[in-house]
């Protein structure tokens, strides 16, 4: 289920072992790329990061990070060169458990098969806190599915909630647009976009911090809500951490607590939730650093750098009048989740998680997942994670059809 780059993978590897099987996919292949992204995204992951089983990024640019026109084309062209079995425009409504098998009904007729594969995306919704009600309708609201540019916002002051990589870019790119942003900032991941003279994600990629196994994990709930790291993909390879937001004039506020009577409401910890990214960030960069050394990389890299601590706003404001007109649009930056809402197998939690043992769905043979948060690893949502979780995933799929 779904033509994203992680239905594909494993379309392709169903292939190479000869397994019958199709793609459904209810928009076209790489719909969200296409759908549900803003029009000046761009990879936060360089150019020759992108990797897909058999297939990479060839153009002159490896340390660059794609558009999302780019994205496109390179899932496309990894489709056609997989010779992937799509079926676009094609819905799934419904999918059953039988006795030897599934029941999957879509809005072209049924289908009986004996295993299933959800490639449906981890992003498919975005998660706004429960507050929009509570917001004065003088103000509009938006969430990074209908938020496409500055221009389709009024003009005046916009409050961004959520500072993981969806709300830095948007406040920076609605600052630098004439708006006023606040941002309310909560737990996040800081990380400077070069260290020692590579970029941060070289460093993740090559110290195997990004290989690390979901079983080797010891807090895998808390790893897999992880949010996004504060990174933007520039031309200029430019840091878009806290620091620099204010710089560029962004306002920054707590977590957004509640909103009452017409006001949110900020919580006060901002210091020591700016500490303890800073802290986290240093121990991560203390991890490459220990790498370098000890697989003889230190003479390749740079000198450590040193990076200053997150400043705090002073003073640090605790609400807003959202009636006062100082804020007349909000963008809820505040995550995504998956929507399993067409599953009738008993394997979704009450918060809406698929239960599965590193994409092995519990208690539902012949069921499987890929391209969820640290799914078998922590590259797992990534382009470039896919690759291993998709044939270790297809190889249990099809010791399970082998009935073994
Ligand atoms: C804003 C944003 C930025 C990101 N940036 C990066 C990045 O820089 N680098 C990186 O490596 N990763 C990035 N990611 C993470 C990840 O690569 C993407 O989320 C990617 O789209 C996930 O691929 P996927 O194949 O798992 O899911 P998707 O690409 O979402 O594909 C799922 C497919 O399933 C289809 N589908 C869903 N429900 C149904 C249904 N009921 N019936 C039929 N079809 C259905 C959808 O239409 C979609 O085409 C980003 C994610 C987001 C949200």
């Amino acid at each position: 289920m779904g033509a994203g780059h992680a239905g594909l993978a494993a379309s392709r590897f169903l292939g190479d072992r000869s397994i019958d099987h199709v793609v459904l996919e209810r928009g076209e292949v790489a719909n969200s790329w296409r759908r549900e992204r803003w029009d000046s995204l761009r990879l936060l992951t360089p150019n020759w990061l992108s990797r897909l089983p058999g297939h990479h990024y060839e153009g002159p640019d490896p340390d660059g990070y794609m558009t999302m026109g780019e994205v496109v084309e390179f899932i496309e062209r990894f489709a056609l060169l997989s010779q992937a079995p799509v079926r676009t425009g094609t819905n799934v409504t419904s999918v059953r458990r039988t006795d030897d098998g599934y029941h999957v009904t879509t809005n072209h007729g049924e289908i009986h098969c004996r295993a299933v594969i959800i490639a449906s995306g981890a992003c498919n919704r975005p998660a706004p806190p429960p507050f929009p009600g509570a917001i004065p309708g003088s103000i509009e609201q938006f969430t990074p599915f209908d938020y496409r540019g500055p221009a389709k916002l009024p003009d005046g002051g916009v409050l961004v909630v959520g500072a993981s990589a969806t709300g830095v870019q948007l406040a920076a790119e609605l600052q630098r647009s004439g708006r006023p942003v606040t941002l309310s900032v909560g737990e996040h991941v800081r990380l400077p976009r070069t260290y020692r003279g590579r970029d941060v994600l070289w460093w993740m990629h090559a110290s195997g911090v990004w290989d690390q196994r979901y079983d080797q994990i010891d807090d895998l709930t808390r790893a897999r809500r992880l949010p996004s790291p504060q990174l933007v993909g520039t031309p200029q390879r430019t840091t878009l951490d806290l620091n620099a937001l204010t710089e560029l004039g962004v306002g920054l506020v707590g977590r957004l607590a509640a909103v009452r009577d017409g006001r949110a409401l900020f919580s006060g910890g901002l210091r020591n939730v700016f500490s303890l990214a800073d802290l986290k960030m240093q121990r991560l960069l203390e991890t490459f650093d220990a790498w370098a050394r000890g697989d003889g990389r230190d003479a390749e890299v740079g000198d450590p750098e040193p990076f200053a601590p997150t400043r705090a706003p002073e003073p640090n404001r605790l609400q807003l009048d959202l009636g006062s007109g100082e804020i007349r649009a909000i963008v809820w930056a505040t995550g995504f989740r998956p929507d399993y809402g067409w599953l009738d197998v008993p394997v979704v939690d009450a918060k809406g998680r698929l239960n599965h043992e590193g994409g092995v769905v519990v208690d539902s043979p012949g069921l499987y997942a890929l391209g969820l948060p640290v799914l078998r690893r922590r590259k797992s949502t990534f382009i470039h994670g896919i690759e291993d979780d998709a044939r270790e995933v297809v190889d249990h799929l099809a010791r399970h059809l082998a009935g073994r």
